[in-house]
């Protein structure tokens, strides 16, 4: 894909196949690589279909995939044998939601469509179109539920050293 047909959401999220985020409690940095031996058991493990092979063979997280929220059931986890994903680490990863620019209520469009879908409560969205919509990190669990609805494509994750509410 050229950077030219990158989607808005592409371009904030980094593309999926290359620089999503790595499925839930992923080993930290370059140990996921060396554990992980692309067998795609944690793949077909996910209920909600948001793992998906990217370029590098290996998984990664796609908001945009199945039901596009990850649950943390632990399924993937539980079906990796290599040690790349390990359910011993206390969180599951650090991803946090993020708006960027261009949230339709920011410029009086009424819209509420991630806040209607977060599981944590974690979503503001000021009344009447006066602002952009607002998002808790202490409270949002990354799941990436608000990522695939959004209509401007202004839902994002990153990891939580750099999101902010
Ligand atoms: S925790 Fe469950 S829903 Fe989330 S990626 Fe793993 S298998 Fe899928
Ligand atoms: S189950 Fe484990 S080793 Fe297999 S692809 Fe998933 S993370 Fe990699
Ligand atoms: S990623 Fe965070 S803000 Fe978005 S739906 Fe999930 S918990 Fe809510």
């Amino acid at each position: 894909m050229s950077s030219g047909t990158l989607t808005r959401r592409a371009l904030l999220f980094g593309s999926v196949d290359d620089r999503g985020p790595r499925p839930p409690w992923s080993v930290i940095g370059e140990d996921f690589g060396t554990r992980c031996t692309g067998c795609d058991a944690c793949i077909h493990a996910c209920p909600e279909r948001v793992l998906r092979r990217a370029a590098d063979g290996l998984p990664r997280f796609d908001p945009s995939a199945g039901s596009g929220e990850c649950t943390f059931c632990g399924a993937c986890a539980a079906a990796c044998t290599t040690g790349a994903l390990d359910s011993g680490q206390a969180r599951p990863w650090s991803l946090r939601a993020k708006v960027g620019e261009g949230c339709l209520p920011a410029s009086g469009v009424v819209c509420a469509s991630c806040r209607e879908v977060c599981p944590e409560l974690a979503i503001r969205v000021p009344p009447g179109g006066r602002g952009a919509a607002w998002i808790d990190a202490a409270r949002c669990t990354g799941c990436g539920a608000c990522v695939g609805v959004c209509p401007a494509g202004v839902v994002a994750l990153s990891e939580a050293e750099e999101a902010c509410a």
